[in-house]
């Protein structure tokens, strides 16, 4: 008897969706195609009351690239199960109106969107919210006797790439019956498996790491088959099915990912360390760097350190939108994960939404540089940020 071997994380993100189509191909071809037709009411039937699988119309899901793609991702995670959706907020949306109604707690600094749609819109429809900073876990078990079914959060955080601890979490929140969903963006499953350490929900923006070229929106979920069907009616009603030429697209992108993640957690760390050792810079924040407060809990649950790093320029708010200005690989530009590096000061761009004192109690400063390291090579990178940091001529932009 053969032993079935469990395969690794490059192999599963090339043939997770079988070897080949029906037609031979052996990467994921885009069916353009609205809804398919049967050979009879009765092979119709069984497709609708879901005793067969099959395709059967795109916005519900039921197409060849969208199942193949879905294959994948659940692959990637570990996961029984996957759903993509047109976007990464199309996926929170999705988990939040499916599993969050009872309430949800949400942990730490979260992704702008993310703290809107739960702060500002979620609450219309009379749903309870708690935003906790990480350094307030000990209201989280309060709150959780209050109702909330939900815990949620992101780790590394952005942008001060806080860690979060998803095995201690996850046993607080199922003692209290409640789920676990961890935002896995920054991260990228090469990095972190929450669903290995405790988590029972992930939600991907597949925009950034998945995706990887800045070509495409998307977004992914992945859980146990339990509480991943539950979501197919919101997806379908709600609309927010993925296209199948960007479900295709971003197959061929998975590819690819443990080899782009592998060399941006590479060339992260040398522009961290680097960085760590300018003298304009007063701090940078980064799991890789053993300093960092985060570094011990990193290494404990993350697989890389992952091509995200923050740091605080010496010279204050003012000097930092200059140096952002001056940079000429690092593209001025929020989003990542893509191939080219991009920088953005949180507080004129993905931050600019709070005021001066909630990013202050968060951690964020004026002079802080979110820098998401692309595939550039390293030493290109550094004397990039080694220019904007020493030029002493104000650019055009800041004049
Ligand atoms: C970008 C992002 C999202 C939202 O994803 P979209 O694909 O832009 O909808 C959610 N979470 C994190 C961590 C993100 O970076």
């Amino acid at each position: 008897m053969t032993k079935v071997r469990k395969q690794g994380l490059s192999t599963r993100s090339i043939h997770g969706h079988g070897s080949r189509d029906a037609h031979g191909s052996p990467h994921v071809p885009v069916y353009d195609t609205t809804t398919f037709a049967f050979q009879s009411t009765a092979d119709l039937l069984d497709v609708v009351d879901g005793r067969k699988p099959g395709s059967l119309y795109t916005r519900y899901g039921l197409n060849p690239s969208i199942f193949a793609l879905e294959e994948t991702l659940a692959g990637l995670e570990g996961a029984e199960m996957a759903w993509s959706f047109c976007s990464g907020m199309a996926a929170e949306t999705a988990l939040f109106l499916t599993h969050g109604r009872a309430g949800i707690v949400c942990i730490g600094d979260a992704y702008g969107g993310t703290l809107e749609l739960l702060s500002s819109q979620l609450p219309l429809l009379g749903i309870k919210t708690h935003l906790i900073l990480g350094s307030e876990l000990d209201e989280l078990d309060a709150l959780l006797t209050t109702g909330a079914r939900m815990v949620f959060f992101e780790t590394p955080t952005n942008p001060t790439l806080e860690m979060l601890d998803i095995r201690a979490i996850s046993a607080k929140a199922h003692a209290c019956g409640a789920l676990l969903a961890v935002d896995n963006t920054f991260a990228s499953p090469v990095n972190q498996r929450p669903l290995e350490l405790g988590a029972d929900l992930i939600v991907h923006s597949a925009t950034k790491y998945l995706g990887g070229h800045s070509d495409l929106t998307a977004g992914a979920l992945m859980g146990s088959k339990e509480l991943l069907m539950p979501v197919w009616n919101w997806r379908k009603n709600l609309g927010s099915m993925i296209a199948p030429a960007t479900a295709s697209l971003l197959a061929r992108s998975l590819r690819t990912l443990v080899v782009r993640v592998r060399q941006q957690n590479e060339t992260a760390q040398r522009v961290a360390e680097s960085m760590a050792r300018h003298p304009k810079v007063r701090r940078v924040f980064y799991p890789g760097l053993v300093d960092c407060p985060g570094h011990a809990l990193a290494k404990e649950q993350m697989h890389g350190f992952g091509g995200m790093l923050s740091i605080e320029v010496a010279g204050g708010g003012e000097e930092a939108t200059r140096v952002a200005d001056r940079l000429k690989l690092f593209a001025l530009a929020p989003s990542l994960g893509g191939a080219e590096s991009l920088v953005t000061q949180p507080c004129t761009t993905t931050h600019h939404g709070l005021t001066a004192e909630e990013r202050a109690r968060r951690g964020i400063s004026d002079a802080m540089l979110r820098l998401s390291v692309g595939l550039e090579d390293a030493e290109d990178l550094i004397a990039d940020l080694e220019q904007a940091l020493d030029s002493e001529i104000p650019s055009m932009a800041a004049t």
